[in-house]
């Protein structure tokens, strides 16, 4: 599948709930709106059956708290069809203790962990009610069940975390993981003007320490910085053309909607009702309708001369 500005796409992620047992008040749950249609694991399962044929072969699970779902490890299960030579899961981590052995063994190639902070206190503050012992408890668990290569999810927030950023390489480097630090995307308003860092000097000290400098091309132009102490990967989605130009993926929202873009609910496609119909055809056209329906969110300006 080609879209219109010749981005192909190979990846999916699916958010199978919106529900959360944290709070964290920056929180976009991927810009899935609320609603009361839930998909359930063989529906699922046929979605990405469809997706395979059409081309993608990566599948991520998110949420809101994907962990949430009691019927999680058939989710995966469900998942790993012909044609997905991967299928990861991004969690917050606090459930991850009981399940990452079975998750293994159902399919989950690896995990991102959510991870913002080390101080228990600011966690608290962040999450509005999580615990930062049970998140080190899961990614013990993740690290145990060969979850890996395990990426721990920082988002920066100015005021609260920007301090942790060596701590931070330091813990993931000295475990095997690998730090994505995630600029703030604004989907919540006041918060963002707050909390929101540019992380253009982060970038340039990570670049003036680093070993080597690659770029990941495949996933939104992303730079990874290896350093004598850890791998740092820099997520910056804001204003950004070059991280639209190199976005490969289209979104499932938990209620059975295609989803284009995450900064968008305007152009959803349903995909859901065919599946419930029977009607695979139809569910295919929904794929086509959606990957048509992808454009940039951010596009070139006189300012960028990054263009697509
Ligand atoms: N609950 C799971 C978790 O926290 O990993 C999965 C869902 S969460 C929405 C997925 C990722 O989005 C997390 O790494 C989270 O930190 C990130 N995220 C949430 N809101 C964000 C925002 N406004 N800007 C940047 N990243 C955000
Ligand atoms: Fe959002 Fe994930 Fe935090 Fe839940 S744990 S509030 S889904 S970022």
């Amino acid at each position: 599948m080609i879209d219109r500005y010749g981005r192909y796409v190979n990846g999916l992620r699916i958010s199978v709930t919106e529900n959360c047992n944290f709070n964290c008040f920056y929180c976009h749950r991927e810009g899935c709106p609320e609603s009361s249609r839930e998909m359930s694991p063989d529906e699922i399962g046929s979605i990405v059956k469809i997706a395979s044929e059409l081309g993608v072969g990566k599948i991520k699970i998110t949420g809101g708290e994907p962990l949430l779902r009691d019927d999680i490890v058939d989710i995966v299960a469900a998942s790993a069809k012909p044609g997905i030579r991967e299928i990861s899961m991004t969690t917050n981590g606090a459930l991850l203790s009981e399940r990452a052995h079975e998750l293994a063994e159902a399919g989950l190639d690896r995990v991102n962990i959510s991870l913002d902070t080390l101080d228990a206190e600011k966690f608290a503050k962040i999450t509005q009610n999580g615990s930062l012992e049970e998140v080190l408890d899961g990614i013990n668990a993740a690290l145990e069940a060969r979850l890996v290569p395990i990426k721990l999810n920082m988002v920066l927030l100015k005021g609260i975390n920007e301090d942790e950023i060596d701590r931070m390489i330091d813990f993931a480097g000295e475990r095997g993981m690998i730090l994505q630090l995630i600029e703030l995307v604004d989907l919540n308003g006041e918060d963002f003007q707050e909390h929101h860092l540019a992380l253009e000097e982060i970038e340039r000290k990570l670049a003036a320490k680093a070993i080597a400098v690659r770029t990941r091309r495949l996933m939104q132009s992303r730079k990874r910085y290896l350093l004598p102490n850890g791998e740092v990967e820099v997520v910056r989605p804001m204003h950004n053309t070059r991280f639209c130009a190199h976005c490969h993926r289209l979104r499932l929202t938990p209620d059975g909607y295609l989803k284009p873009c995450l900064m968008r609910n305007d152009n959803l496609v349903d995909i859901l009702s065919w599946v419930r119909a029977g009607d695979v055809d139809g569910a295919k056209k929904s794929f086509v309708e959606a990957v048509g329906r992808r454009e940039p969110y951010f596009k070139r300006t006189e300012k960028c001369p990054h263009a697509l």
